[in-house]
């Protein structure tokens, strides 16, 4: 039986691992191992793997007994390559032992640096470099780390707040600053340093019983030894818990040669990107400090330096006036090595990269090589750039842009520049994109006024003001299109605010519970902020994030490679993706989108918003008719705008395909409530104010979600679904005698028996032998939604009466979870911090219930009828990861609204390149 391999190696002519290793030697083994494979300036060293790491913390001593002789042959060898000896006095090796889980988990396990400094290799330091500060600074810091570490953390200890070792070490550092009058660590002399290390070493042993040890080798194996038990640290474990990170992946420890930034006046230390990542220009971009190490540049102790002249043009890198020195003018040998590395990476791992490097003494050495942080818009030009200079084929660079962040692109967005110094007030669900800044104000006519009286010309847009409201009812529609942003208390991510905010592409935040409204004196409380009425307030709807005043927003829209990207993405595409849409204008601005066809028109949207009053009058008479009489007057006035609506969007649609939906809403949802609209119908009617309230009453729902809504009520009212269906087939007819073809697919909403198809289905082909013999050749299928668990189970017998199906996924999740959509806020937040769930189900499918849901009815419903075509049209159709789902489902597209289509045209491209 062959042994297991703990050790690998990493020095020059030998490498073991390489960057596919990620789990056995960490995410950071893996990455230096392939650096130095491909050519790179790597400081020699060697990485344990995490199996070395859970053999230790099971078996313990009698594991390391029997890892030593590997480590201590793989440092034989470390030492060979550089010349130095771990623990000599003439040439001594410092190393640094480091953690490193196959997934990053930053800053929560340990690392130990300048291990092997102690009195015998200080002597040995301090003749070959000649600076005793540089010397008696890396000691202090091995004595800080080695004590915190090692004879603190991993021995268990867990000491009461500021009695930690490191925090007592903090304080003694202080108070000899204080004691120089130095404001900063680099200002203490090496004296000063030497005096601090052995008042440190005292403090250590006093407190912790154990002195720092002086033998560089029990140093070495100590720190491997607490780098493992590093593992199961409270952090750690915390952590792994957070993001679902397993407890048996460990950690792996990699030992290399320690190379400093800090020797002399010849060093230096820096980062970089090998584009630049903020807008993805191919410049090489980055920082250095002369004389300096690696955590000074990204702690911000030090105003870094600029890399190059490319750096240097594009931020202020002036220091009392004076234009600071490029690495390429200070350092030009190591610069051109590390331009033409610049290269290297780029090529071998065909994507930006992010790298640490060090300059020790005049040498380059690469520190550390990862995969580029960027901005949405930076992604989006270094993947056209990259497809272009065929670093990567157009499947690859579909795949490089984070379709969740496309909204960046597409909507106005708080500056990231001031993000981070900003204090929100509070925060809520993410309902609505991009950010907006404007004027509170607390009812749905207030909003509609103050635009209205700021605006002084035509295609104005008035001072923008902030909707904040309780929630928001159909009643709030043109107070809700007037505002820049809205913000609601209560609801979730699918309650009516949030679905509006969505459709239009506007800014909104729901459910921000801890805000307390007071609607009736114009104020609302933030803790104890009070806001009233004209204050200004900033949303940003995108991260759910409620600013004080006016913060700086950014124009996101701007991006002029944007339509090449999503032209190269749909080349890729395999799912269709539609709008949920209505009006021609809403639609148009679909198509304009890339939308593929209208997935989903809802009837009912015209009985919402600006020029409502008309259809929804007579609605609200239909609604509370008593007799077949008043009924049918009631139905007859409303033909012509059902027709109206529907014919209008047909007309611009053309060719492409259009899903009406018939009406779906509960009736009590379109009664008056107020006094004004109840005695404007009373008129209207005939009818007392009385009888107006006792009739709005009698529809009073206890469980309106679950109630009289959707097919049910053609099942009770056969006259209002006939009246939709004339109107949809007589318009279609009407544009096909003018030579526009129109093919209107009706779908059924909330279905759940074949009998409740048959019924509609009968009227409807009456209805259309009726339309034909009148008006002439019209075209149409039928189809349904499938919104409850009962449809899946039966989708083979609705399959033999629908033509298609689309899952309404918002009340799909609603009726399979007992959710109501609209109240779910009250506990979600809580069952997602409580990771009870690890997504809201309203946003992003449950695919182990409601997606086996759909999965069924995929099945059944294409076994009875092959080729069904099935698409979705309820929320998650612009959320990636259902979009992704729907793909492996096998369905035929998704419907989204229409500021998420770009979204969903990604995703399913990105879906379709990684399933090839
Ligand atoms: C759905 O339920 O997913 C759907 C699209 O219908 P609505 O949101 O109109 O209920
Ligand atoms: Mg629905």
């Amino acid at each position: 039986m062959t042994q297991e391999k703990f050790a690998y190696l990493f020095v020059p002519g030998r490498v073991d691992g390489d960057a596919s290793m990620r789990n056995q030697l960490g995410g950071k083994g893996a990455l230096l191992a392939e650096l130095a494979r491909i050519g790179c300036p790597v400081p020699a060293g060697f990485t344990l793997t995490t199996a070395a790491c859970l053999r230790y913390l099971k078996e313990g001593e009698a594991f390391l007994q029997s890892l030593r002789p590997e480590v201590e042959a793989a440092l034989a060898q470390v030492e060979q390559a550089t010349g130095m000896q771990f623990g000599g006095a003439d040439n001594p090796l410092l190393l640094s032992c480091r953690s490193g889980a196959r997934r990053s988990m930053p800053g929560m396990m340990e690392s130990v640096l300048d291990l092997g400094a102690c009195p015998r290799t200080i002597e040995g330091m301090l003749n070959k470099t000649r600076n005793k500060r540089f010397v008696y600074d890396a000691y202090r810091r091995l004595i800080m780390m080695y004590a915190d570490v090692v004879l603190e953390k991993a021995a268990g200890l867990d000491p009461p707040e500021g009695q930690a070792i490191r925090a007592q070490l903090e304080r003694i550092m202080t108070g000899l600053k204080m004691f120089r009058m130095c404001e900063t660590d680099v200002e203490l002399i090496g004296d000063d340093l030497e005096q601090l290390c052995h008042v440190f070493l005292k403090t250590v042993h006093k407190v912790l019983g154990q002195p720092i040890p002086s033998d560089p080798h029990e140093q070495l194996w100590n720190a491997i030894v607490a780098v493992f038990k590093s593992w199961n640290g409270k952090r750690a474990r915390a952590f792994r818990r957070m993001e679902g990170i397993p407890d048996h992946w460990g950690t792996a420890c990699t030992v290399q040669q320690m190379v400093f930034g800090n020797m002399d006046d010849n060093s230096a230390t820096g980062v970089a990107f090998t584009r630049n990542p903020a807008t993805g220009e191919n410049i090489f971009y980055g920082e250095w400090l002369p004389n300096g190490q690696g955590e000074d540049v990204v702690s911000g102790s030090r105003t870094p330096w600029p890399l190059n002249t490319e750096t240097l043009q594009k931020g202020d890198y002036t220091e009392n006036g004076h234009e600071l020195t490029t690495l390429e003018t200070a350092h030009p040998e190591p610069f051109q090595e590390l331009l033409s590395i610049r290269s290297k990476l780029e090529h071998h791992f065909q994507d930006m990269q992010d790298i640490e490097f060090t300059i020790q003494q005049g040498k380059l050495y690469m520190l550390q090589c990862r995969t580029g942080k960027r901005t949405t818009t930076a992604a989006v030009n270094m993947a056209m750039d990259m497809q272009a200079e065929e670093l990567v084929d157009e499947e690859t660079a579909v795949s490089r842009v984070p379709c969740e962040h496309l909204d960046e692109l597409l909507h106005p967005m708080v500056d990231p520049a001031v993000k981070d110094q900003i204090e929100p007030l509070g925060e809520g669900l993410p309902a609505g994109p991009g950010a907006a800044t404007g004027q509170i104000v607390f009812s749905s006519e207030e909003a509609v006024r103050r635009v209205a009286e700021n605006k002084h010309r035509e295609n104005e847009k008035g001072v923008p003001v902030i909707l904040v409201r309780e929630e928001t009812s159909p009643e709030d529609i043109e107070g809700m299109q007037a505002a820049a942003g809205i913000l609601t208390t209560r609801g979730g991510m699918v309650c009516h605010a949030a679905l509006v905010a969505r459709g239009w592409g506007k800014c909104c935040i729901v459910g921000a519970g801890k805000l307390q409204v007071d609607t009736g004196n114009k104020r609302f409380y933030a803790g104890n902020q009070c806001f009233a009425e004209g204050d200004v307030l900033t949303l940003d709807g995108t991260a759910g994030l409620i600013y004080p005043g006016s913060v700086p927003l950014k124009d996101g829209t701007g991006h002029p490679r944007f339509q090449q990207f999503m032209h190269m993405a749909d080349r890729h595409r395999k799912l269709g993706i539609r709008a949920n849409a209505e009006t021609p204008k809403d639609v148009q601005e679909a198509i304009d989108l890339g939308a593929e066809g209208v997935g989903l028109f809802r009837v009912e949207h015209m009985f919402y918003g600006r020029g409502s009053e008309g259809p929804l009058l007579v609605l609200r008479k239909v609604v509370l008719s008593v007799t077949e009489d008043e009924r049918e007057d009631a139905l007859r006035d409303l033909f012509p705008y059902f027709k109206q609506s529907v014919k209008a969007t047909l007309a611009i649609t053309a060719r492409l395909p259009v899903t009406i939906r018939l009406f779906d809403p509960p009736l009590h949802e379109f009664v008056p409530r107020k006094d004004a609209e109840c005695e404007k119908l009373a008129r209207s009617m005939n009818l007392e104010i009385d009888d107006v309230r006792q009739r709005a009453s009698a529809l009073h729902e206890t469980n309106p979600m679950m109630g009289h809504r959707g097919v049910r009520l053609g099942i009770t009212f056969p006259r209002i679904v006939e009246v939709q269906l004339r109107a949809i087939l007589e318009a279609a007819a009407e544009l096909d005698a003018d030579g526009v073809s129109a093919k209107p697919e009706i779908m059924v909403p909330f279905a759940n028996d074949p009998a409740e198809l048959l019924s509609v289905k009968k009227v409807l082909d009456e209805i259309a032998s009726d339309t034909r013999r009148r008006v002439g050749q019209v075209d149409y299928t039928f189809g349904t939604m499938i919104e409850t668990p009962r449809a899946c189970f039966v989708a083979d017998q609705l399959a033999e009466i629908a033509e298609f199906f689309s899952f309404g996924t918002n009340d799909l999740t609603q009726m399979t979870f007992a959710f109501s959509r609209d109240d779910v806020d009250r506990f979600m937040g809580d069952y997602l911090s409580q990771r009870i769930l690890h997504a809201d189900p309203f946003q992003t499918i449950d695919q182990l219930a409601v997606g086996e849901l759909m999965r069924i009815a995929v099945q059944k419903g294409r076994a009875r009828r092959p080729g069904l075509k099935i698409g979705l049209c309820g929320e998650h159709g612009g959320d990636p990861a259902s979009v992704k789902y729907c793909t492996t489902l096998g369905l035929d597209y998704v419907s989204c609204s229409t500021p998420r289509l770009p979204i969903a045209r990604l995703a399913a491209a990105q879906s379709a390149v990684h399933d090839r």
